[in-house]
C-alpha cells in the first residue's frame, strides 16, 4: 500500500471508531441537555407572560423617570447658580447706586444752599430717584463731573431694575422645576413599588427570565455608556467623562447598593455653586443597605454638603466615597477594617440632597482624584 492509502485507511478506521464512541458520549449528556433545553423553553415561555412584560415596562419607565429627574436636577442647579451670580451683581449695583444717590443728594443740598428753589422743589416732588436724576432742573444745575455721576446713577438704577426683573423670572423657573421634579419623584416611588410587587409575585422561572433580561439590559447599558464616552472623548464637552476607573484600580469590585437601584451616567452634570458632578447617583428605596465594594478601612463622617458619608480606603490606594446616607450601621465603628459586602451605610438624602429622591452619591478615586464611576458600577450592579 502507498503511504496515502494507509492514511486514508487510518482516517476511515478513526471515523468508525468515533462513530462508535459518540452515541455513548451523547447519551451521557442527554439528560443535562434535555433539562437545560426544558428550562430554556420555560424561560422563553415566561418571557411571553404578562408579568414579564409588566416588569419590562416598569423598568423602562423607571429608567426614563430617573433620567428625567437627573436632567431636571441639573437644570435646577444651573439656574440656581445663575441666580447666585445675578444676586451678587444686584448687590454690587445697589451699593453703587447708594453711593451715587449720596452724590445726587449733595447736589440738591448745594442747590438749596445757593438758593436754587426750583431745583429743590423738583427734588421733593420727584417720585423716584430716576425722575430726580433726569429732571432738567438738576441737570441744568450740575457741573460736568456731577453730570457724569448722575448719568451713572441713571444707568446703574436701570440695570438694577432689569436684573431684578430677570431674577424674578429665574426664581419662577426654579419653582416650576421643583414642582416638575416633585412629580417625577412620586413617579419613581410608584414605579419602584410596582416593580417590587411584580418581583414579590414572581416564581422561580419568572425570576430567571427577569435575571436574564436585567443581564442583557446591563450589557446594553455598558455598551451604550462606552459609545457615549467615546463620543464625549471626541467632543470633550464633558470634562473627565472619558476616564472611567481602570480595572486594576478596582479589583473584585461589587455593587455598592444591596438592593434594586436605578442610575444613569451623570458625570459632569451641573451642581450647586457652579460645581460639576463627580460621581454617580444611585437611586434606591430609603434605608436600602449600601456595602463595602472591596475590602478596606472605613471612615464615617458628616458635613453640610454631603450629609452623612462613608469613605472606604482599599489597600491598593483607591478610595471609595458614599454620601447622602440615611444612617451608619451601629455594629461597626469608624476606622475599622471591613470585608467586601459589609454594610457601611443606608440610602437616604442627607446634606444638600435633602430635597432630592433618596440616593447614594458614589465616587471612585483611584489616585486621589475622582473618575467617572459609571462604567465600573454599571457592570457590577
Ligand atoms: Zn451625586
Amino acid at each position: 500500500m502507498s503511504r496515502s492509502r494507509v492514511q486514508r485507511w487510518a482516517i476511515l478506521l478513526l471515523t468508525v471508531g468515533l462513530l462508535a464512541v459518540v452515541p455513548i458520549a451523547a447519551s451521557a449528556q442527554t439528560q443535562a441537555d434535555v433539562d437545560r433545553a426544558e428550562r430554556n423553553r420555560e424561560i422563553a415561555e415566561a418571557r411571553k407572560s404578562e408579568a414579564y412584560r409588566d416588569y419590562q415596562r416598569v423598568t423602562a419607565q423607571l429608567d426614563e423617570a430617573v433620567e428625567k429627574y437627573m436632567q431636571l436636577w441639573a437644570e435646577r442647579e444651573e439656574i440656581t447658580y445663575r441666580i447666585q451670580l445675578m444676586e451678587q451683581a444686584a448687590a454690587r449695583y445697589q451699593e453703587e447706586a447708594a453711593e451715587l444717590n449720596e452724590r445726587a443728594r449733595s447736589i440738591v443740598i448745594d442747590a438749596y444752599i445757593s438758593g436754587q428753589r426750583n431745583l429743590v422743589g423738583s427734588a421733593f416732588t420727584a417720585s423716584s430717584i430716576q425722575e430726580l436724576v433726569t429732571s432738567q432742573a438738576l441737570i441744568g444745575r450740575a457741573t460736568e463731573r456731577e453730570l457724569e455721576s448722575l448719568d451713572n446713577l441713571d444707568a446703574v438704577s436701570r440695570q438694577a431694575e432689569r436684573s431684578s426683573a430677570e431674577l424674578a423670572v429665574r426664581r419662577a423657573d426654579v419653582a416650576a422645576n421643583q414642582e416638575a421634579a416633585a412629580v417625577v419623584v412620586d413617579e419613581i416611588e410608584e414605579l419602584r413599588q410596582e416593580q417590587g410587587a411584580i418581583l414579590a409575585k414572581a416564581d422561580d422561572i419568572l425570576h430567571a427570565a427577569i435575571d436574564r433580561y436585567n443581564k442583557e439590559l446591563n450589557e446594553k447599558r455598558v455598551e451604550d455608556a462606552r459609545i457615549r464616552r467615546q463620543q464625549a472623548e471626541k467632543s470633550a464637552s464633558r470634562p473627565g467623562a472619558a476616564g472611567g476607573a481602570p480595572p486594576e484600580a478596582t479589583p473584585g469590585f461589587m455593587c455598592p447598593v444591596h438592593g434594586r437601584t436605578s442610575f444613569i451616567d451623570s458625570w459632569g452634570f451641573a451642581r450647586s455653586g457652579g460645581r460639576r458632578h463627580k460621581g454617580v447617583d444611585m437611586f434606591a428605596a430609603r434605608n436600602t443597605p449600601i456595602v463595602a465594594v472591596v475590602d478596606g478601612r472605613i471612615k464615617f463622617s458628616s458635613n453640610s454638603l454631603g450629609g452623612l458619608s462613608t469613605h472606604l480606603y482599599a489597600d491598593n490606594g483607591t478610595v471609595y466615597y458614599y454620601t447622602h446616607l440615611e444612617g451608619h450601621p451601629t455594629d461597626i465603628t469608624s476606622g475599622q477594617t471591613v470585608t467586601k459586602g459589609t454594610i457601611v451605610g443606608y440610602v437616604g438624602n442627607s446634606g444638600n440632597a435633602r430635597y432630592t429622591s433618596p440616593h447614594v452619591h458614589f465616587e471612585i478615586r483611584p489616585n486621589g482624584k475622582a473618575v467617572n464611576p459609571y462604567p465600573t458600577v454599571r457592570s457590577a450592579c
